[in-house]
């Protein structure tokens, strides 16, 4: 695992323990603030508001303060350049957080995203693509949402985790088509380890749109992937997402996620994408939905993948480990949380259910439902890490949950869905820049 993974464990850990922010440091006064203000109508926003969004304000992003931690700009030999690492995050009035942004990674498509520790406690994600920003703070127990809403502007929300939509629970349906075999693998002395899984993302129009534009919605997909991989590091899983492609389909919604899902799993157009990509799993990200997303249960991979490792999602989830790392966690073989209903039949294995440990202990990992007041973590369920003095999962019990020994077991499945060697040549670059160690 590398270090930076560790300390960022260490660190998310020990935000449990702080109650309260104290701005005192030097460093936070003479680091740049992130956010500029702008006095902006509602209706002059694009975009709509999602529910789940407590409070909210409007503002600019100083992109030369992030460029300034930008790998090819920073110190020769790995070094901190001098004060261009730290942001000062003023989200609100009353939030003003000092970040120390850690590593900077340039991704397969060719952009930035940033990975930071708040000084108080806490962590930052932010992913930049051409000029529109996305992120996600963590900090006292609570998260922040930043959304580029189109014209230069941005959108920073404090989430109300009790507002948040839900998810229906997928069903086992019969397959509406034959199903094809899979495609045999055209490089079989590089069959892939299961290190990576490989994902497209698709999108349709009315969601880029609402997300301020092509670079806005991907800023979103980028900045939601790196939040999934912290979360699969620090939860103790070996594998990756990597991000293989992004790409606009031309076709409406119906608001009824289980259709939409339905189109995107059968649609020529998008079955063209994965082959020529070559991607394991597939999203299909629309803006409206009656659930915030829907998967197809696990166990129908096994019977044909041509149709099946594919979700549905709302581009408002993007942004949240706890939707978008839900729905990929299904597909890799996670059930929920044993007392939300959802019996094993449809996942994995036996010991592949979430953890929810309302009301002795008031959190729940990824993979769970949003049925009790218990708050999110971006964890996977795993009975050897503990989580404010309690395991995050169990090994025995009616339910025993482990995410993490489910996602180690079924990557070297899925990541075989479709062989990276027999991807149609893409240009990817992964660039790894620690900026302070
Ligand atoms: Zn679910």
């Amino acid at each position: 695992m590398p270090i930076r993974y560790l300390l960022s464990i260490a660190r998310l850990c020990s935000f449990v323990a702080i109650a309260a922010f104290t701005p005192t440091s030097q460093a936070s006064q003479a680091a740049p603030q992130l956010f500029g203000n702008i006095q902006l109508s509602a209706k002059a926003a694009a975009g709509q508001q999602p529910a789940w969004i407590k409070r909210y304000r409007y503002g600019r992003v100083n992109m030369p303060a992030l460029s300034a931690a930008s790998p090819g700009k920073s110190a020769k030999s790995g070094a901190a350049p001098a004060g261009a690492a730290v942001i000062e995050l003023n989200l609100f009035a009353d939030v003003t957080l000092t970040a120390r942004l850690e590593s900077a990674r340039k991704t397969p498509s060719g952009n930035l995203v940033w990975h930071g520790v708040i000084d108080s406690g806490g962590e930052v994600v932010l992913a930049r693509v051409g000029d529109s920003l996305a992120g996600t703070v963590y900090h006292a127990g609570k998260q922040y949402h930043i959304e580029y809403v189109g014209n230069g502007n941005y959108r920073i929300g404090e989430i109300d985790p009790t507002r948040q939509l839900t998810e229906p629970e997928p069903s086992a349906s019969p397959l509406t088509k034959s199903p094809q075999s899979l495609p045999q693998a055209k490089n079989s002395k590089s069959l892939d380890d299961g290190s990576e899984i490989d994902l497209l993302v698709t999108y349709n129009q009315t969601a880029r749109s609402a997300a301020g534009g092509t670079n806005g919605i991907q800023a979103k997909i980028e900045s939601g992937v790196e939040l999934i991989n912290q979360a699969l590091a620090r939860s103790g899983i070996v594998t990756r997402i990597n991000l293989v492609a992004m790409e606009e389909v031309s076709h409406g919604e119906t608001g009824n996620v289980f259709a939409d899902l339905n189109w995107a799993k059968y649609d020529p157009g998008i079955l063209k994408l994965r082959n020529q990509y070559a991607a394991d799993i597939v999203f299909y990200i629309t803006q409206t939905g009656n659930f915030f997303g829907v998967v197809d249960p696990f166990l129908n991979h096994g019977n044909v993948n041509n149709y099946h490792a594919t979700s549905q999602l709302r581009q408002d989830s993007l942004l949240d480990v706890g939707h978008f790392g839900h729905e990929l966690g299904h597909l890799l073989g996670c059930d929920h949380a044993g007392d939300q209903g959802f019996a094993h039949g449809r996942s994995w294995s036996y010991y592949s259910f979430g953890y929810d440990g309302y009301p002795s202990h008031p959190y729940r990992t990824v993979v769970s439902k949003t049925v009790t007041p218990a708050l999110q973590i971006p964890y996977f369920s795993n009975p050897g890490i503990a989580y404010a003095g309690h395991a995050i999962g169990s090994n025995g019990g009616p339910h025993p949950a482990d995410n993490v020994r489910t996602i180690n077991e079924t990557a070297a499945i899925v990541a075989r869905f479709r062989n990276s060697a027999d991807r149609n040549p893409i240009n990817i670059v992964p660039f790894i820049y620690p900026l302070l160690f």
